[in-house]
């Protein structure tokens, strides 16, 4: 059985990175999987999902300081609100990732962090966590006559 979970991710500036690997673990811990996949998702138009390194935070401000320069705060844009420019880099980066489950948590590379992407904030975000166990996959896989026998 997959398990769906939301949680709240409280973003601490107007943009910014925020890490969420660890909580996306301990729901991967809550589920009980040991293998499987892992989807993320953020239902926000202003905000988004993505994998880079954790290691050296410039990696973090050079990517929303070139996003910024494709992107710039101010322009020509036809949205009312202001916050078209958020609305475009959020669609630029994406709002899911699939990501691999193996030993209880995320199979990301060494250097590799999960952050929730806001442009728009600071604000409490919403992140929807869905853990697939490979087991279930497997087993729905089969045909039910086979899984009786067995
Ligand atoms: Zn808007």
């Amino acid at each position: 059985m997959s398990v769906t979970d939301r949680i709240t991710v409280i973003t601490r500036s107007r943009e910014r990175l925020e890490d969420v690997t660890y909580v996306v673990n301990e729901a991967i811990q809550r589920s009980g999987a040991q293998e499987g996949i892992c989807h993320l998702f953020v239902p926000h138009t202003t905000a988004g999902i993505i994998v880079n390194e954790n290691a050296d935070p410039d990696v973090l401000r050079d990517i929303l300081e070139k996003l910024n320069d494709l992107v710039p705060a101010s322009g020509s844009y036809h949205h009312a609100e202001g916050n078209a420019h958020a609305h475009i880099k959020a669609s630029l980066v994406g709002q899911s990732l699939t990501l691999p489950v193996a030993g209880g948590k995320l199979a990301l590379g060494q250097w590799q962090g999960v952050f929730l992407a806001e442009f728009d904030g600071p604000r409490d975000r919403t992140l929807v966590i869905t853990v697939i166990p490979a087991s279930e996959a497997h087993e729905e896989s089969v045909p039910e006559e086979y899984r009786r026998g067995a």
